[in-house]
């Protein structure tokens, strides 16, 4: 029942009223908590296990992007709206439906990134970067914002690792940007995967293939779904692309850009191809992947893994000759790509990659006493200086307790300091793998402590 139904309310509320009135309170109070205790759907809580799995991950991407020549780069999580309307385009899916958008106090229109390509353009124009000597190679690690349909593989708020360059045309560079992103999945140990690769040529050539595009699908129009019926006018390209298998059914006979491709980015994508030979990364041509980014000219790609169901996509990304330009800066060239961390988490979960195991922690201290409590706390502390991972007892528990926890953290070496050994100014160091256990003087501890974990064979 609603409040507006209770005719009583104010002065005179009845029993019955009181009690309507009482149960959305607490129905009022349940949603709030409930509020407390769930994320926003669509976003994930990356747990302590989990980011181990992640941090192993972005590792990989830092160095290879080192050894690319890229440098990282970190741009807000938001920017004005209409960095997004312009850079990505006005008629993507992303700025018609996905956005997260705001006023802030002062009632600007501020945004979520969605991605990060159009904020890179955007902090390379307003750094001046375009000074520095061309390329300019950047790589970016972060959250991006989508209001999409969650399902496995798609969130609300999920991850990228990207790169952009600025300032090149070379089609050598295209190759060496898909093989870049093949090297990082394959030192993760991915396979499988195909890297799907068009071109959607320039303005020039997608002005005479969108009207001989809308001329085919004329006839097809009320059969199209409802999203490409609104891209007929103003992006039929996009309908190439649309993943409904009855618009894929009536545009497999369609005219493709590919074949209308001007003379140089026919040259282009020739050479992009035949670089990719010679990096030897193997690819598969779909004259139907058009991306849903408005700004790609010439090469489009995509990385798409098998049997991680409909989210296959794990990376893709394009040339985009006219982005810079159109968001006010000089006229130079781009070429960027983006993958998605939680699919590539994904895809290495279902194709049954190990990580490498990480190591919990080298020492547990387990004291006893108040005595060897301030001891074992100043030796861990001058362990760590040392560059040890230590842990230590925080809870007072009983010896046996405490070389249960220090099991439990699959430690190497468990240092003991009780009363006894204080006061003969020893330690017990037991070795947590092969069982024995020896007294080291406590003078004597740290050194012998480096020297095992960093020069390995002084023992015994
Ligand atoms: P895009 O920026 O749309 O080109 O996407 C690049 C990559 O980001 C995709 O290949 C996916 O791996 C990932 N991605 C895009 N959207 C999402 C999403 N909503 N949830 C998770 N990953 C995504």
């Amino acid at each position: 029942m609603r409040t507006s139904n209770l005719k009583n309310v104010g002065g005179h509320a009845t029993y019955k009223d009181r009690c309507v009135l009482n149960k959305i309170e607490l129905r009022k109070k349940e949603g709030c908590v409930r509020m407390l205790t769930t994320k926003p759907r669509g976003t994930n809580d990356l747990l302590p296990q989990e980011l181990e799995k992640w941090h192993y991950v972005e590792n990989i991407m830092r160095e290879v992007a080192t050894l690319y020549g890229y440098q990282e780069i970190r741009t807000p999580i938001f920017e004005h709206t209409e960095l997004f309307q312009r850079g990505v385009g006005e008629t993507t899916d992303i700025v018609e439906k996905e956005m997260y958008t705001f006023l802030d106090r002062g009632k600007r229109s501020l945004t979520l990134r969605p991605e990060a390509t159009a904020s890179t353009v955007r902090a390379f124009l307003e750094n001046k970067l375009y000074a520095d000597p061309l390329p300019v190679k950047l790589y970016y690690l972060g959250p991006m914002f989508r209001y999409d349909r969650p399902q496995a593989g798609r969130y609300r708020q999920f991850h990228q690792f990207g790169v952009e360059v600025f300032g090149s045309q070379s089609p050598s560079l295209d190759a060496e940007v898909i093989a870049m992103a093949m090297d990082i999945y394959e030192r993760l140990g991915l396979h499988d995967l195909v890297v799907e690769l068009n071109s959607v040529g320039c303005p020039q050539c997608r002005r005479a293939h969108k009207k001989v595009l809308q001329d085919y699908l004329q006839a097809k129009l009320a059969d199209l779904c409802p999203t490409c019926q609104g891209r007929f006018e103003k992006n039929p390209l996009r309908i190439l692309d649309c993943k409904n298998g009855r618009c894929q059914n009536l545009v497999a006979e369609a005219p493709k850009l590919e074949q209308m491709l001007c003379e140089e980015c026919r040259r282009h994508f020739q050479l992009v191809q035949d670089y990719l030979q010679e990096l030897q990364v193997p690819y598969t041509l779909n004259s139907c992947l058009v991306r849903g980014l408005d700004y790609y000219t010439k090469t489009a790609f995509e990385i798409v893994a098998q049997g991680i169901g409909a989210q296959s996509s794990i990376g893709g990304g394009g040339r985009y000759d006219r982005l810079i330009e159109e968001c006010g800066g000089p006229s130079l060239p781009g070429i960027g790509y983006a993958m998605g961390i939680e699919r590539i988490l994904l895809t290495l979960e279902e194709q049954g990659i190990e990580f490498p195991l990480q190591t919990k922690g080298q020492i547990f201290i387990a004291t006893l006493g108040e005595k060897a409590q301030k001891k074992g706390a100043k030796l861990a502390q001058e362990l760590r200086k040392a560059g040890l991972m230590v842990e230590r007892d925080y809870l007072e528990r009983s010896l046996k307790a405490q070389l249960k926890a220090a099991n439990r953290l699959q430690v190497s070496i468990t240092v003991i300091l009780g009363e006894e050994e204080l006061a003969q100014g020893e330690a017990v160091v037991r070795d947590m793998q092969a069982g024995g256990q020896k007294e080291i003087p406590l003078q004597e501890l740290v050194s012998y402590l480096v020297k095992k974990f960093r020069g390995g064979k002084q023992d015994e």
